[in-house]
């Protein structure tokens, strides 16, 4: 499907001129509640809503992304993972704007060190789409380092810190941050002798597929850490022909590709789409790793599904797929080693 043909007059030309560099891509991502409702022609009503909603979290999605999105329907899945809506004003007891507990597991500035083993570097607070549901969406990313030299406290603590054998690039999202500078970085990394894994959590392969490209794969490769590239989808429809190469750029290289969902009402709370899902991903040799209980974030509690629904929803995964193309239903609770399996 492609939204050249769908589109009235009043949407510029230049926004479909391919091929662009990822930057631009970024560049060009629609930033206004109004241009996202009037490009999507989205019903009248909604419009207030996704105005209020954009001064708490900003609209933020790429022409790549929205390409993939049916017009003229409020429901559809992707979709409602960008508007802003109404139900995000209510607010409700036990959704807080620190849900999992980040901010007391800071090791150093921008260095979260949660779980044996493992650290993650909030990289940068910049993200490819701003994802409604984020738990991410109340964190102090000001307070968080995005500048080479900011970085120095973080890979100082974990030169010290021999336990730790992999880092976990996060954010936001890593991959919004140019190749030069992330080369650097994870050359800085690598001369930390007792580290062995890079690991990248990103959505930009899925949202700006031409991301994935030599120099990024360059770098990824070129590195004595093993690199492990962890990306984000939740709904098979988001899976297009350039989503569909970029994942296969990766996996091309011997990087192993996991991907994490969120378990989300109204997108991907049905045993059909989640084992869609499964089966597209395990086709393109990418491993369904996670689905996550939403976390308790305020402003996404409509997004919420009851945690006896997942555990029917993995429980028919469970009798349909091979076993590595069901993903652990798994929550994030503040203060436990590890997630929590919810199965
Ligand atoms: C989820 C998470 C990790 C990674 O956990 P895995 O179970 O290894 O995928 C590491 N650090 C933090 C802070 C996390 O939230
Ligand atoms: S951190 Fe991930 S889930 Fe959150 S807004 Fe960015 S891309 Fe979306």
């Amino acid at each position: 499907m492609s939204i050249v043909s769908t589109c009235g007059p009043d949407v510029p030309a230049k926004v479909f001129a391919r091929p662009r560099s990822w930057q631009q891509a970024l560049r060009d991502a629609v930033r206004s509640p109004d241009q996202l409702c009037d490009v999507l022609q989205l019903p009248a009503d909604l419009r207030a809503a996704a105005r209020r909603g954009a001064t708490q979290f900003p609209v933020f999605a790429p022409w790549e992304f929205l390409a993939r999105i049916r017009p003229a329907d409020p429901t559809d899945p992707l979709l409602r993972q960008i508007l802003p809506v109404a139900a995000e004003d209510l607010a409700e007891p036990g959704f807080a704007t620190d849900p999992v507990g980040d901010l007391p597991a800071l090791a150093a500035p921008a260095l979260l060190h949660k779980y044996s083993g493992r650290a993650l570097l909030v990289a940068t607070g910049a993200c490819a789409v701003h994802c409604r549901y984020c738990f991410r969406r109340h964190y102090p990313y000001h307070e968080a380092a995005s500048h080479g030299t900011a970085w120095q406290p973080a890979i100082d603590c974990l030169a010290q810190s021999p336990d730790i054998e992999e880092i976990i690039l996060s954010g936001g999202d890593p991959l919004t941050l140019t190749d030069e500078r992330l080369g650097l970085l994870a050359d800085r990394l690598a001369a930390i002798p007792h580290l062995r894994r890079l690991r990248i959590h990103t959505r930009l392969p899925v949202m700006i597929p031409q991301r994935v490209g030599t120099p990024l794969l360059d770098w990824l490769c070129g590195t004595r850490l093993t690199p492990w590239v962890v990306v984000h989808i939740n709904h098979p429809q988001e899976i297009d022909r350039p989503v569909s190469d970029s994942l296969a750029r990766l996996v091309d290289r011997g990087i192993p590709v996991l991907n994490q969902s969120v378990l989300l009402r109204g997108i991907n709370d049905s045993a059909e789409v989640l084992a869609d899902l499964s089966r597209q991903l395990v086709d393109r040799r990418i491993i369904p790793y996670y689905l996550h209980q939403l976390d308790r974030v305020a402003g996404a509690h409509h997004f919420e599904v009851p945690v006896e629904r997942g555990v029917e929803l993995v429980e028919q995964l469970t009798r349909q797929l091979p076993g590595y193309a069901v993903p652990r239903y798994v929550q994030e609770r503040p203060g436990e080693p590890s997630k929590v399996s919810l199965v």
